[in-house]
């Protein structure tokens, strides 16, 4: 009844994902058509569900180390409209790397900008995807207790307590000594209001040069117990667990930036699902490996497109003001290359002027849009006219 997956692709997370994916749509259409009970349906389901989140979980944890694989993840989810927030906050911000804020749950959250200044808040999972896929960099920001109990970070206090009862009523005093008559005490004995005096030669301590601090002395207030170094622990507001670091869940909360080279291929393949969507419903093909043969090597374009006998190549561009003259000039070298019948280039907004001047020169066609679909509609409309 359900097509198997291809043993051979069993190493390849990703075919195999899509295989899942189509047995599932499978599935629902033979439920849709009635010739699945609905418990079948829901047990056969749920069960291919899990087989694909598996799936997904692996192959982001396999593409931290294989760059073909992430390279794959990445051509999938630029199409992704949360994906595209985050790359567009990069562009909208020259790069300004993204910091977590930590509201009253102490769960981050990172504010990213969208259009007119204004902000959203996106949880850690979703970049945390797109690090693992090489869109992103990670550095460390803060690391938060959870509590292994309740899985919560919000209401967990570190505790100190007397080694001997338990309690957290303890006093912690540092020890002082003044250097010149060498008294130690608890900094208690020396603090007379505002100043330190030493309680043996009765000089006023002025500047922190004339003490120094030699380590700290706790005492219990519960058992009057005396001890140097408090017992630690965290304690749970919210279940009331009291744990020690060893039993702690501790979260890495990291900071985002984007390279230069993900912006920059980001920039490029943005838009090509939405054009290659718009394309393909239109009747034109479209080549998903956008690879055009020249006579030494072969050239990559965001797209080949196939007009009865006529190969037309488009890149695409997006910037946060204007796509200037480089983009034009890299698609004019790899024509020299591969000698398609036209070459467009799209521009997300606008292009400069001297980029569309350059473009006239090089034989060069244009489509701006100010989103990346109707920058598709207008590389549609070139290329129906061609
Ligand atoms: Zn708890
Ligand atoms: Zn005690
Ligand atoms: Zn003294």
């Amino acid at each position: 009844m359900f097509v198997m997956a291809n043993p051979e692709s069993a190493n390849d997370p990703l075919t195999e994902h899509d295989n899942l994916s189509s047995e599932l749509a499978n599935l629902e259409k033979q439920f849709a058509d009635r010739k699945l009970k609905q418990e079948e349906f829901e047990v056969l389901s749920k069960q291919l569900r899990d087989r694909i989140s598996r799936l997904e979980a692996q192959a982001y944890g396999m593409a931290r180390k294989d760059e073909s694989l992430a390279k794959r993840l990445r051509l999938r989810n630029y199409n992704d409209p949360a994906v595209q927030q985050v790359v567009a906050h990069y562009i909208r911000t020259g790069g300004r790397p993204l910091e977590p804020e930590f509201g009253a749950d102490r769960i981050p959250r990172y504010p990213v900008e969208t259009e007119d200044s204004d902000k959203t808040m996106i949880g850690q999972p979703s970049l945390q995807r797109m690090a693992d896929m090489g869109m992103l960099t990670e550095s460390m920001f803060e690391r938060i207790v959870s509590c292994p109990n309740c899985g919560v970070p919000s209401n967990v206090f570190q505790r100190f307590k007397c080694t001997q009862c338990g309690s957290i009523d303890i006093s912690i005093n540092r020890m002082i000594e003044h250097l010149q008559c060498g008294t130690i005490h608890q900094e208690s004995v020396f603090r007379v209001g505002k100043n330190l005096i030493c309680p043996t030669c009765k000089k006023l301590l002025q500047g922190a040069g004339e003490y120094r601090v030699i380590g700290v002395v706790c005492s219990c207030n519960g058992c009057h117990a005396h001890f140097e170094d408090p017992a630690e622990s965290f304690f749970c507001r919210k279940c009331g667990n009291d744990f020690s670091l060893p039993k702690a869940i501790i979260v890495d909360v990291q900071s985002y930036s984007m390279t230069k080279n993900a912006l920059d291929e980001a920039r490029r393949f943005m838009g090509v699902n939405t054009l290659s969507q718009i394309l393909v419903e239109n009747g034109i093909q479209v080549r998903t490996h956008p690879v055009a043969s020249g006579p030494n090597k072969e050239v990559m374009f965001s797209i080949v497109a196939q007009k009865d006998t006529k190969t037309i190549a488009v890149d695409i561009s997006q910037s946060d003001t204007e796509v200037d003259v480089e983009p034009i000039l890299e698609l004019y070298v790899k024509t020299l290359e591969a000698t398609p019948d036209a070459a467009i280039l799209g521009a997300v907004p606008t292009l400069s002027k001297r980029a569309r001047d350059v473009a006239s020169l090089h034989n060069i066609l244009t489509a701006e849009g100010r989103s990346a679909a109707e920058m598709a509609r207008k590389v549609l409309e070139i290329i129906q006219r061609i």
